[in-house]
């Protein structure tokens, strides 16, 4: 054959590699090289000059039997985004390439060095469609995979997820941002070995994940999303617990898909249920969770009308001291009365919550608190300290003391019968100033409690850092009836107590329902208790009563 058609061919096997095969390069060159005379042609790539210099490449390979040769050519090319090339050329020995074979072997080397190049390239720019910067793969890719797999008929009855990994911002306090890293690297190796061969997972900001998987995975997906323990080498005990929040959609056995919207948009709603569902991590989407969309989308916008137009108003759940049967404090619930209907907190905060106007309805309560408080001075009425819940929101408000201040001083409440709940917070930033605000309070004689203390993440830092005067125990640390002394809750909650009563800090249990409840707190010496077992959350006129009374028996 003569060169032109060698060459031919040549670059119609060039076109037909695929980008890393480098073990079929020597087919690809075989004609051209033999008829050149070059036995041995070897191409190194490296992504870099850094890579170049570690010898850190690839190489691609044509040699024939007659190993023993010698070099006449050595080609480099270097392209900044490509990477760096370096093409050596040996012929047998005692054979030389004339002028023309030399000028076409550097023709052949420019033409695999384009070659591959442009192969490379792609492959990058695949890279930044569909991975993110760290590696992952990203919303784009979840999507293109949804399309693929409806055209391969393989999307029915597959299980969407959309997690979020709880308290991470935590886990990075905790361990840094590296280690951090590290772990949410490991935890994502592991959800995703579980997701089987065809599963997918893609990051959608920092920590959070789509998943697709099939739906025989999801026993085993749902117990890694529950919590996993992940090897963390710089923590002290070598492993880190790492768990998820998730909005989980098992689709239909026979589904279409129209736009992965269709999908993603349930497992956001999922999520967001999840999310707003305090005592609840998984939540399978339903179609009912349409509904609560529109609702909550509605009760959203109608916000700011209902608060100037007075719609919320304060309940009092009274605080008892359960050794002496009296009324001690009291917590100012808000409670949204609307046409009739008297909507929930648990459903309206977390739609408050997602922008600042929490903070607003915030301010409103203690507004209503401090002068329902001067109404009841005024009539003779001796005062309990009323706790005001103030969303986390606030920590990041500059304004926050001197508003909280204002409000009580205008009403002439005695600071030290105010009480601000906080529940943990998550992020650095934020503890910092909530670590802040809390001094600042204090030294105006307010008194700050840690809010639903044992259900964050990082309950033992937060008491170990902040001075709070109260520490308000979760529900889920109680014990219920006839539980045995030696279950971990019971085990925890006896420790608990007593770890706050020795801090020398004010210790109450929420949601005592039952007088064994009370009993297993007196017993532990624990003296202060808010729950059903006194009192549901009361309406203003009704808790008049209890505050001129004072005693339960
Ligand atoms: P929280 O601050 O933990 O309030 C205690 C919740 O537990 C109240 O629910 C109360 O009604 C309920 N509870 C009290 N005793 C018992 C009991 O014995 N058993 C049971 N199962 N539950 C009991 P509520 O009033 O629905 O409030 C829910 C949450 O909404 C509050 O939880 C608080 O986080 C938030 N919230 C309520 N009002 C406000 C407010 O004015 N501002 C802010 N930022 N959050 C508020
Ligand atoms: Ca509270
Ligand atoms: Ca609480």
């Amino acid at each position: 054959m003569e060169y032109f058609e060698l060459l031919e061919e040549f670059l119609i096997k060039l076109n037909e590699l695929d980008s890393h095969e480098t073990e079929r390069m020597t087919d690809v060159l075989g004609g051209i090289c033999r008829y050149l005379g070059i036995s041995l042609f070897c191409m190194n790539v490296y992504d870099n000059a850094g890579a170049e210099k570690r010898g850190d490449g690839r190489s691609l390979k044509y040699y024939d039997s007659k190993a023993e040769s010698e070099q006449v050519l050595a080609i480099r090319e270097d392209l900044d985004v490509i990477g760096v090339y370096v093409c050596h050329i040996y012929c047998e020995t005692g054979r030389t390439l004339d002028k023309k074979a030399q000028k076409r072997a550097r023709y052949i080397a420019l033409t695999v060095m384009s070659y591959v190049s442009r192969k490379l390239f792609k492959d990058k720019a695949s890279r930044l469609t569909y991975m993110d910067a760290d590696g992952y793969y990203n919303l784009p890719y979840y999507r293109k995979k949804l399309h693929d797999y409806a055209d391969e008929g393989k999307l029915s009855g597959k299980v969407g997820a959309y997690i979020n990994l709880k308290h991470f911002s935590v886990v990075n306090r905790k361990v840094g941002r590296d280690n951090g890293d590290m772990v949410m690297r490991n935890y994502i190796k592991c959800l995703a070995d579980t997701c089987g061969e065809d599963g997918i997972v893609a990051r959608f900001g920092r920590d959070r994940f789509f998943l697709l998987f099939d739906s025989e995975d999801l026993d085993a997906v749902l117990e890694v999303l529950s919590g996993k323990e992940v090897s963390c080498e710089s923590f002290f005990e070598g492993k880190i617990f790492v768990s998820a929040s998730a909005g989980i959609y098992v689709l239909p056995k026979k589904y279409t898909l129209n736009h992965s919207a269709d999908v993603i948009d349930k497992l956001v709603m999922a999520l967001n249920a999840a999310r707003t569902t305090k005592r609840k991590d998984l939540v399978f989407y339903n179609e009912n969770m349409e509904f609560v969309r529109e609702r909550s989308s509605l009760l959203y916008q109608l916000f700011p009308s209902a608060l100037a137009n007075e719609e919320f108003c304060v309940y009092y759940q009274p605080k008892v001291d359960v050794n002496r049967g009296r009324l001690v404090g009291a917590e100012a619930l808000c409670r949204w009365s609307r046409e009739g209907e008297i909507i929930s907190p648990e459903e309206f905060i977390p739609l408050l919550e997602q922008d600042t106007s929490i903070c607003k309805l915030d301010f409103y309560m203690l507004d209503r608190v401090c002068r329902d408080m001067s109404l009841w001075m005024e009539q003779g009425i001796e005062p309990v300290r009323v706790s005001v819940n103030m969303s986390r929101k606030h920590v990041l408000d500059s304004a926050f003391l001197r508003g909280i201040l204002d409000t009580v001083d205008a009403y002439e409440i005695p600071h030290e019968l105010i009480e601000i709940e906080f529940t943990e917070t998550t992020t650095d930033a934020e503890f910092k100033d909530l670590k802040r605000i809390v001094a600042e309070l204090q030294r105006e004689d307010i008194c700050v409690a840690v809010d639903d203390f044992g259900m964050g993440y990082s309950s033992l830092t937060l008491i170990k850092d902040i001075p709070w005067n109260v520490i308000k125990v979760d529900k889920s640390f109680l014990p219920v009836d006839e539980e045995k002394d030696d279950t971990v809750r019971s085990v925890m909650f006896r420790y608990v107590v007593a770890m706050i009563r020795s801090m020398a800090v004010e210790c109450i249990v929420e949601g005592v329902e039952t007088k064994e409840q009370v009993e297993k707190l007196k017993a532990n010496d624990c003296i202060l208790a808010q729950g059903y077992f006194y009192d549901k959350p009361l309406m203003k006129n009704e808790f008049e009563k209890r505050l001129v009374k004072k005693v339960y028996n």
